[in-house]
Order: structure tokens, then C-alpha cells, then sequence
């Protein structure tokens, strides 16, 4: 593993941020991408370095071809990228779809659903000339349980970044590409409308708690792993029985 070089989009904060931490705790150097908060970014860039590991931070906008190019890139600069793990996302618009304003809910399509398969693509090209590698892309529980009253769009979003999962797992698989998905319940970050809403849906969930962005990353860290060598295709829910 000391070869891994491991680009996390939206690894400044939340659950990418205790990715890159992890990430870097079990051997990879890290690339972290972020939209705008560079403080964070820093922050994040500091953690993986004190341990021992090197680390970019590139700013960007994963909608956007340039920028994702640009991202991996500057990636080369760490090394042969053997892993993306596709996290940047935003929920849009909160509330019954009625209510939904069309600009909000095409964001976060875009961020969500175009933002992953651009990261993917790019990934999937670079990898296939340098010897392979995987993909762990972050969706939701939200995908199987359609967030009614809350952002139904999200949750048909994440849908699709479960349907991506599967199908180019199979379409990369004989260039030694493995691609899978990890899929969050509720859990504590700045993610949410409502700052409070992990502690408010706590009752709904079996293990009666939202997760921690640790909790996350373990998952993420081994489908990346050489642990994880014949898994491809998984959605790997970790939801709290959600
Ligand atoms: P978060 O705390 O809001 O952090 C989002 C991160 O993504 C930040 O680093 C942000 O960068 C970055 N980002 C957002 N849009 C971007 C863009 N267009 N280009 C580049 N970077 C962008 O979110 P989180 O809770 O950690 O969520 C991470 C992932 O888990 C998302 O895909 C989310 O849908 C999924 N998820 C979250 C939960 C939950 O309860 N939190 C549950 C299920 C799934 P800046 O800070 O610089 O803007």
C-alpha cells in the first residue's frame, strides 16, 4: 500500500475529510479536492502529512471537465493515481419536490450524477494505461429509500451513482478497475439543512444514533484495499440498520 495515491473529491470536510485521514493512516498518499473552503483543505493537508504521507489539495468544481483534468493532473504529481474516491456532493433543495426550485435541484444532479461520472471517466482512462486501480464512489441510503418530504431529487441522484457503480464495474473489470460503492444512513457533518437533524432522526435508526464520518471511512479504506481484491460492484451500506 505505500504506493497508493488516493484522490477524494470533497475531502476537505465531512466524511471526505475523515476519508483522507484514514486514507493516509493506512498507507496512501492523498489528493484532496474541494470547492471552496481552503482553510479546511489545509487542515486536512496537515493530518495526512503528520502522518507520513504526502498530500495535494487542488481546489475545483467537479462539474466541470477542465477542473476534473486539471485535478488528476496535478495528481500525477504524487505518483501513478491508484484510487478516486468519488464524494463531493450536496443535497439541493430541502422539502417536498412541489416546493423544489428547478436551479437547486439541476446542482446537485449535476455535483452528484455528472461530478462522479466526469471523476470516473478521467480515472478509468488514466488507469487503464497505468495498470489499474479502484473506485469507491459515496452514495446514500437516501438512493433505496427515496427521502420523501426531504429531497427526493437527492435521493434519485444517489440512485444513480448506485446504478454507475454496478455498470462500470462490469465494463472496467478486465482492466483491472474495481469499482464500488459505500452507502452512508445519516451522519454527523455540516452536510445538513438542519445542523441538528442527526440527533433528530436518531429514533428512526435500529442502532438508534447517526454515524460518525469515521464509520465511513473504514469502509471506504478497505474496498480499497488488497483485501477487497475480488469485490467489485458492491453497494456497501453503512446505515445503522437503516
Ligand atoms: P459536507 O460536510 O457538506 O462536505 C462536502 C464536501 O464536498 C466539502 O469538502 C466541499 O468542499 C465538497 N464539495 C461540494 N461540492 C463540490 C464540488 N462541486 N466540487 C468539489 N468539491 C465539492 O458533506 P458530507 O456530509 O461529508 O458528504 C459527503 C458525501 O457523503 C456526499 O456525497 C453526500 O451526498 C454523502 N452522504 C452524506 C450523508 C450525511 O448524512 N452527511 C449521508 C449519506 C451520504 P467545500 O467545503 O470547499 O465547499
Amino acid at each position: 500500500m505505500q504506493q497508493s495515491v488516493t484522490i477524494v473529491t470533497g475531502g476537505s470536510r465531512g466524511i471526505g475529510a475523515a476519508i483522507c485521514e484514514r486514507l493516509a493512516a493506512d498507507g496512501h498518499h492523498v489528493v484532496v479536492g474541494y470547492r471552496s473552503d481552503d482553510p479546511a483543505a489545509e487542515r486536512v493537508a496537515s493530518a495526512v502529512r503528520a502522518a507520513g504521507r504526502k498530500c495535494l489539495t487542488v481546489r475545483l468544481d467537479t462539474v466541470n471537465e477542465e477542473d476534473v483534468d486539471r485535478l488528476f493532473d496535478l495528481a500525477a504529481q504524487l505518483g501513478t493515481v491508484t484510487g478516486l474516491v468519488n464524494n463531493a456532493g450536496v443535497s439541493g433543495p430541502n422539502g417536498r419536490l412541489a416546493d423544489a426550485d428547478a436551479g437547486g435541484m439541476r446542482r446537485a444532479l449535476e455535483v452528484n450524477v455528472l461530478g462522479y461520472l466526469l471523476c470516473a471517466r478521467r480515472a478509468v482512462r488514466d488507469m487503464s494505461r497505468t495498470g489499474g486501480g479502484a473506485i469507491v464512489n459515496i452514495s446514500s441510503a437516501a438512493a433505496t429509500i427515496g427521502s420523501p418530504g426531504q429531497y427526493v431529487h437527492y435521493a434519485a441522484a444517489k440512485a444513480a451513482v448506485d446504478a454507475m457503480t454496478v455498470g462500470l464495474a462490469k465494463e472496467t473489470a478486465v482492466n483491472s478497475i474495481r469499482v464500488n460503492c459505500v452507502a452512508p444512513g445519516t451522519v454527523w457533518t455540516e452536510f445538513h439543512a438542519d445542523p441538528e437533524r442527526p440527533a433528530k432522526v436518531a429514533a428512526s435508526i435500529p442502532m438508534g444514533r447517526a454515524g460518525r464520518p469515521t464509520e465511513i471511512a473504514g469502509a471506504v479504506s478497505w474496498l480499497l484495499s488488497d483485501d477487497a481484491a475480488y469485490t467489485t460492484g458492491a453497494i456497501l451500506r453503512v446505515a445503522g440498520g437503516l
